[in-house]
């Protein structure tokens, strides 16, 4: 083996096979290797396929110090691949057929490259733990939600014994219960319940699995080294410092994409995440417009709504003559394709585009685009923010709703659609998003935000940028 390369921390990083987990592991494995940490960057078969599909081979070949390694999907064989959308289906598959082959994996590396010096793991890929362990390798973890949403997670044996959850029966979805206020998480004063992770508020004793697995993280993630946020002090500062008095040290080092913007070279830079392949045609059309009149709506990766809520936004749309870019998956609508009416399709000609997929980053830096209508997905929440875009949020599962709330009540920086959506209410939440007083007062707080984000990042002494020098330092000389 290269001697100079046995010298070199070697960072073995491991997302979550889904793509609002990817994007952040691969900027900070990015970031690492920039600081002159060899990386090994472990997809699943299937998705590095779906990166070759969508990128070419160059998205996965990598370069000699950062190379590209799989392990199987652990899915069953009969099982549609489109499984790893569906968030229960995934974490069975990656608690019970994940060890074993990511085991072998640190074996082949550490042998044929170099050896193995630290794990940096998706904090909800827990399994790792065991290996990081067996292995005698420490293991640091990147929480890639929103740093809010741990501490609703860590709140649910609490809920539990306060009886405030499991829900009763199914009234209590709509009785009005769900807009309890909790007392209970700190720093996240007047949330309600309504506003905490969806899986907490099971109602079949049979549901409750994505909770229990969450928690089962949690506990395992206590045995850290410490947890990376793509978050910065100046937003998150207090539950960062609430997170750590629980669970290692948390730092916050984001939003990665300036980190990466600032710290990486271009070769790396090039190398992208993306498991969709993303439309040209949008920031062509972006271009031919009017600087700030665009609002841009795109729900992430793995939200789905029925077809009347499709046609809901986009009549809500239509009426609010405003110009949209609208991102449609095609699997956007559950158990349908994705069909807008004639006539609605004939309302926007001209003067809304529909894609599948597009580089979200550079939709949101671009000149003209005004809003964001979104999932509330954590990254595309801290790109709108970093890109000093308000939003409106209409959150689905897993760390939106709190997210949703942080963005509405704490920083300001957004307004909140009805989850039972309708056309009137979104043609008016756009309307004023786009030209009201209360959007130019939202606008406002969201530039700050992203002046604040950018000092984070830009600066030697930025906090993000002084966090990172802390973690590397950590991250060279830890034991386990
Ligand atoms: N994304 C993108 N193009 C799209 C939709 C999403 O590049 O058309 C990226 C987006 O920039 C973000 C990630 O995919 O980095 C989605 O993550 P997020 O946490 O917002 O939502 P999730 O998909 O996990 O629900």
């Amino acid at each position: 083996m290269d001697p100079q390369r046995e010298k070199k921390p070697h960072a073995l990083c491991i997302p979550i096979p889904v793509q609002g987990h990817i994007n952040p592991m691969i900027k900070l494995a990015k970031i690492l290797h920039s600081k002159g940490f060899l990386i090994t960057f472990v997809n699943t078969e299937f998705n590095h396929q779906r990166l070759v599909r969508s990128r070419g081979s160059e998205a996965v070949r990598g370069l000699s110090s950062f190379r590209f390694e799989t392990i199987p999907d652990g899915l069953p064989p009969q099982q549609n691949p489109d499984a790893t959308q569906e968030a229960s289906i995934l974490a069975r598959a990656i608690e019970e057929n994940f060890l074993g082959p990511f085991k072998t994996l640190i074996t082949k590396v550490s042998a044929s490259y170099s050896p193995v010096t630290c794990i940096v793991s998706d904090m909800l890929m827990g399994f790792t733990h065991a290996a990081a362990t067996e292995f005698g390798i420490p293991e640091f973890l990147l929480w890639t939600a929103g740093a809010g949403s741990l501490l609703c997670f860590d709140q649910y044996p609490y809920l539990l014994e306060k009886g405030l959850m499991p829900l009763k029966d199914s009234s209590y979805l709509v009785n009005g219960y769900l807009d309890t206020v909790l007392d209970c998480i700190p720093t996240m004063h007047g949330i309600r319940l309504k506003d905490i992770p969806p899986w907490i508020r099971y109602i079949n004793p049979g549901d409750e699995y994505m909770v229990k697995y969450f928690c089962l993280q949690l506990e395992r993630a206590k045995s850290a080294s410490a947890i990376f946020f793509n978050t910065f002090d100046e937003l998150d500062c207090e539950v960062l410092n609430t997170l750590s008095l629980k669970f290692p040290p948390c730092y916050g080092i984001g939003p990665l994409h300036l980190l990466e913007n600032k710290i990486v070279d271009e070769t790396l830079a090039s190398i992208k995440s993306n498991l969709w392949k993303e439309d040209p045609e949008c920031l062509k059309w972006l271009d031919s417009k009017e600087p700030s009149s665009v609002i841009y709506v795109n729900f992430g990766s793995i939200t789905v709504m029925t077809s009347q809520q499709l046609i809901e936004f986009g009549w809500g749309l239509a009426k609010s003559n405003c110009s949209f870019l609208w991102i449609i998956r095609s699997d956007l609508v559950i158990g349908e394709s994705a069909i807008l009416p004639h006539e609605l399709l004939a309302e926007i000609s001209g003067r809304g585009l529909l894609a599948d997929w597009c580089p979200q980053q550079e939709v949101l830096s671009h000149v003209s685009i005004r809003g964001f209508l979104t999932h509330s997905g954590w990254n595309s929440t801290i790109e709108s923010i970093s890109c000093g875009v308000p939003m409106i949020c209409w959150p689905f599962f897993a760390d939106q709703q709190p997210n949703c709330w942080l963005c509405c009540h704490k920083w300001g920086v957004s307004m909140e659609i009805d989850n039972n959506v309708k056309s009137d209410e979104v043609q008016k939440l756009v309307i004023e998003l786009m030209k009201g007083e209360k959007g130019n007062s939202i606008r406002k707080k969201t530039v700050e935000l992203k002046n604040k984000a950018k000092e984070s990042c830009v600066f030697p002494s930025g906090s993000s940028m002084a966090n990172l020098e802390k973690i590397i330092h950590l991250m060279q000389t830890s034991l386990i």
